[in-house]
């Protein structure tokens, strides 16, 4: 038996570091969001070993994959004597603050409960991605969520829909480790109830926020400006470029632009090419779009290679 299910990335339109915990995680406020960029898992039944396969230079392949550790996890709480072959084919940029491992794992675990026939109840599914790494739980909801806590608590919000996102990837990678040090060296941050002021109306309204004011904040934004002049001034471009709203994904280098006009989009997405740098347009997906992709992939057993 065997699935291939797409795993999305995400962006943060807001992501608030509150401070540090005595577990050694930092407790955070973030609204995440779906976008429609995707890895592809192919995920194969076998006997009795666990296998993960990526072709990516800089994915690894054994236990530090996160994959592999979902697979282990899922197997050890549910008894599951059956074994795994996951092809991981990567198009989500790697360490960019797309979030791409978490979401693999996410998918692994939803994947790998139907090819070995057992069930997984949300809280459980909730669980065990929370003991894979903070971003997992968020892609086991999808759409635009807020995540508190370490990150791993999550809560679905109105949803954003933004049909025009151009992100853009300088190419070099940012550890969230490091960006994590940079902000606890420099004490407490920002101001929190003004960053969450546009989010807690959107609550108590029900309707996502205007499209222009969406991005409201980014913890890291100023450390990732000043170590990295050349990200600086392309958040500067995507402004000059049209975007109504551009922000930073996670810790970085991935950011994003709002488009309200195709044609600027593409403008964008092509002085970005000029650059060198990676970049795709793109779009929201709402939980329900999530959902519907996932299951109608889950639900279909893949033909052979
Ligand atoms: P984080 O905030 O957790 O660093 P990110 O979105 O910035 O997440 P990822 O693409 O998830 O970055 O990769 C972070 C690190 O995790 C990489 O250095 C990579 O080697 C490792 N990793 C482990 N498993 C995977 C996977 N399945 N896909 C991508 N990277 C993985």
């Amino acid at each position: 038996m065997r699935v291939r299910v797409p795993s999305f990335a995400k962006i943060n339109w807001m992501l608030e570091v509150l401070g540090a915990r005595p577990d050694g995680y930092h407790e955070v406020r973030a609204v995440l969001q779906t976008i429609d960029l995707t890895d592809v898992l192919d995920v194969e039944r076998t006997e009795e070993e666990i296998e993960v396969l990526c072709a990516h230079p800089d994915v690894p392949e054994g236990e530090a994959n996160l994959v592999f550790r979902a697979a282990h996890l899922l197997r050890r709480a549910k008894g599951v004597k059956a074994g795994a072959r996951i092809r991981i084919e990567k198009r989500i940029p790697v360490a960019a603050g797309l979030g791409g491992g978490s979401s693999n794992a996410a998918v692994a675990l939803l994947a790998l409960a139907r090819l070995w026939g057992v069930a997984l109840e949300v809280g459980e599914q909730l669980e065990l991605g929370g003991a894979l790494g903070s971003d997992v739980p968020f892609f086991l909801l999808g759409g635009t969520a807020l995540g508190i806590g370490r990150g791993d608590e999550v809560y679905p919000l109105p949803e954003v829909r933004a049909s025009l996102l151009v992100l853009a990837n300088p190419g070099f990678p940012i550890s969230t480790a490091w960006a994590y040090r940079q902000l606890t060296k420099r004490g407490p941050v920002g101001n929190i109830s003004v960053c969450s002021r546009v989010w807690h109306r959107a609550v108590r309204e029900g309707e996502p926020p205007p499209l222009s004011e969406i991005v409201v904040g980014n913890a890291f934004e100023e450390i990732v400006r000043e170590r990295y002049p050349e990200l600086a001034r392309g958040l500067d471009r995507m402004r000059e470029l049209g975007a109504v709203a551009v922000g930073l994904s996670g810790s970085g280098p991935t950011i994003f632009g709002v488009f309200d006009s195709e044609s600027a989009a593409i403008r964008a997405e092509a002085a970005f090419a000029t650059l060198g740098w990676w970049r795709a347009r793109t779009r929201t997906v709402s939980r329900r779009q999530y959902w519907e992709r996932l299951s109608a992939a889950l639900s279909t057993e893949a033909s052979r290679p």
